[in-house]
């Protein structure tokens, strides 16, 4: 590695500059923009969840994940919340007599 070539992306003009490391810095936006019209969600596109619950605005809608998490966003905590939902599932389906 001894560069990398950008592109400008306002006046589309290509450059290089000179690097001896690079790194990838993605999945800080969350992918929730379906939702944006029905879920409660912060003005960066998290959703917004009732703390210590994976319940969201809309009974029977559960959010777990990074998601809706801008602090941990970790494998560990995503599948923990993930845990969390699907309890919080069975419990409202249990609750509806389902
Ligand atoms: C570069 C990088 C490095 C990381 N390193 C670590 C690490 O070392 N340790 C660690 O614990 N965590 C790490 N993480 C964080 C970890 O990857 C996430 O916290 C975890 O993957 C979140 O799990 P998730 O299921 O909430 O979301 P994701 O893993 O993002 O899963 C979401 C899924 O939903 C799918 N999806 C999105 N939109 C739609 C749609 N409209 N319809 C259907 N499917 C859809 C996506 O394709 C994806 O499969 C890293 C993340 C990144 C980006």
């Amino acid at each position: 590695m001894n560069a990398v070539k950008v592109r400008n992306n306002q006046t589309q003009e290509v450059s290089e500059i000179p690097v001896g490391g690079f790194f990838v810095a993605i999945g800080h936006q969350p992918n929730s923009d379906i939702f944006k019209d029905f879920l409660d969600m912060d003005e960066t596109g998290y959703i917004q969840t009732i703390p210590g619950t994976s319940k969201t605005n809309i009974a029977g809608v559960f959010a777990a994940g990074d998601v809706q998490d801008k602090i941990y966003r970790q494998a560990v905590t995503a599948a923990g919340s993930g845990c969390m939902a699907a309890l919080d599932a069975e419990r409202y389906l249990g609750e509806k007599g389902l």
